[in-house]
């Protein structure tokens, strides 16, 4: 394995099929092939966090147990089928919320890079050594910021994004990703 460490990926529209404020278990839809990718990632020991933007938290479209409770039913497929996540990070707020404590303006949704920070002080890695994957331009542009590469996908928002993308790369989904991650750093 060369020299990513670290792999950030975005939840919705990115490893599963984008669906509006989605939190029912049985609405839960896997990209074609993004559980391979995955795995990809798990047998290289290239460690993932999955950073995802909940604004529908504070909108109250669903409650922030519901979000854990898909993230746990998420977590155990995934535990089953041999991928490990090492962390699912999530922003609930949204500033044009109406849950009164959730309705703020926060460094953690993206583009803002509070979570992501965190992950990288916390490992204790340089961003050369992260790389993250997104679908919409707000994923990029947190990645971006933060000085990694960044791949944006055509499923879920990225089509519409693709035009106006800072990405350095745009790949057609997460296991196309991954794949060219492993094609460049072996
Ligand atoms: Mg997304
Ligand atoms: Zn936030």
């Amino acid at each position: 394995m060369g020299k990513i460490k670290v792999v950030f990926i975005d939840r919705d529209g990115t490893i599963n099929v984008e669906k509006d404020h989605l939190f029912r278990v049985e609405d839960f839809e896997l990209i074609p092939h993004s559980l391979e990718a995955l795995k990809m990632f798990t047998e290289r020991g290239v460690r993932i966090y999955i950073v995802t933007n909940q604004g529908g938290i504070a909108k109250g479209l669903y409650t922030e147990a519901q979000f854990h409770s898909l993230t746990d039913h998420m977590l155990d497929a995934f535990k089953a089928e041999g991928v490990a996540i090492e962390r699912v990070l999530y922003c609930p707020h949204h500033v044009e919320g109406t849950i009164p404590e959730y309705a703020v303006d926060c460094l953690c949704r993206k583009p803002n890079t509070k979570l992501i920070e965190e992950i990288i002080d916390q490992e204790q890695i340089l961003p050369g050594e992260a790389v993250l994957i997104g679908d919409k331009n707000s994923d990029i542009d947190a990645g971006n910021k933060v000085g990694m590469e960044t791949y944006l996908v055509l499923t879920g928002y990225g089509m519409e994004h693709r035009s106006e993308t800072k990405a350095s790369f745009v790949t057609d989904d997460l296991f196309s990703a991954a794949r060219d991650i492993f094609e460049r750093n072996h």
